[in-house]
């Protein structure tokens, strides 16, 4: 049942190994989830983004990317999101409601599906705060695992969190060798106050301390985004700070322009202002890249087809 529910079968009765007595009791007794595909829209560059339709009637997305070395799928953990980012789209109209582990697995046994594509590498970088939906979250990532169903490693899964502390120093525990992602954002609590609400909970110091204590429980390099907005957090003397800040730690920056979504005015960086940003960085020793935009010619950023969908309903 379980190779079964993995390969995407929709119900009992495709399960044609098991005997029809099982079969029908199996139908009696329980329910597969599915998703259907609401849009469909395919870049230029193999990038396909997927807004599902749950069986409630809510929507969620996914991104399924294209890059030489496999096929990277991400998801969203959540519908609609409470951290209230000022420049996310995700979080505009807040959260719904949790997805389950199943509705979890669902959009990348479903984009498998549909794609006739292997998925290698899964980001949780969707809609929604994984950390605030932890126990799904977390059992969604055991069972991926399993040899008989998708067989995709905790190191092929990064998470990406706007900074739970109290989550981040819980998921250390678990054994899970994934990548966590940490959105910081800002160098200061002033910045980081304005862009990001989750800040007023848990400060700069106390989210870097959570992130020093999963590395020292773990052992795993942390990578740090940080979405550059245009003369808010850009200034080489941000880059400064978040070299003072992130000195000694087993890290990675990963830099991303910022997207323009309709709700705020937020520009992105130019590019000499990325180029500089990113210098200072690596003159101080740490290792840093710059997000490729893929998917932009079909809204696939953060949030931003559902979105769509939600306001044409209007
Ligand atoms: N809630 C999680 C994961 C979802 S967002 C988190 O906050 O990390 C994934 C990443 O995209 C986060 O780093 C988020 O801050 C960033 N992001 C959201 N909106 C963005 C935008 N308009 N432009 C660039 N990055 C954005």
């Amino acid at each position: 049942v379980y190779e079964w529910l993995y390969k995407g079968a929709e119900s009992f009765s495709e399960m044609t190994n098991l005997s029809k007595d099982l079969r029908e009791k199996l139908d009696e007794l329980c329910h597969i989830s599915v998703l259907k595909i609401l849009e469909k829209q395919i870049s230029v560059d193999g990038t396909i983004k997927y807004l599902w339709e749950l069986e409630d009637g809510e929507t969620v997305e996914s991104v399924l990317m294209d890059y030489k070395h496999g096929y990277p799928i991400c998801i969203s953990t959540q519908v609609g999101c409470n951290m209230g980012c000022k420049f996310c789209a995700s979080t505009v109209g807040g959260k719904i409601r949790n997805l389950t582990s199943g509705e979890i697995a669902d959009q990348i046994i479903f984009a498998s599906r549909d794609s006739g594509r292997t998925i290698s590498n899964v980001v949780l970088m969707g809609i929604g705060e994984p950390l605030d939906n932890y126990e799904n979250v977390t059992k969604f990532i055991k069972n991926i695992n399993h040899y008989a169903g998708l067989n995709i490693g905790a190191r092929h899964i990064s998470l990406s969190t706007c900074g739970l502390v109290d989550k981040i120093k819980q998921l250390a525990s678990e054994g899970l060798p994934l990548t966590l992602s940490v959105s910081l954002h800002a160098t200061n609590n002033e910045v980081r106050n304005s862009l990001m609400p989750v800040n007023r909970k848990y400060n700069i110091e106390e989210l870097l301390g959570a992130c020093r204590y999963y590395i020292e429980k773990t052992n795993r390099r942390v990578t740090f985004e940080y979405a550059l907005i245009n003369e808010v957090n850009d200034f080489p003397k941000h880059a400064e700070n978040l070299l003072k800040l992130v000195k000694g730690m087993l890290c990675h920056v990963n830099l991303i322009p910022v997207n323009n979504v309709n709700t705020n005015n937020f520009e992105r960086s130019t590019k000499e202002r990325i180029q500089k940003f990113r210098d200072v960085l690596e003159q101080g020793g740490i290792t840093t890249t710059v997000r490729r935009q893929l998917g932009s010619d079909i809204d696939a950023s953060c949030g931003q087809l559902r979105r769509k969908h939600q306001d044409n309903k209007k």
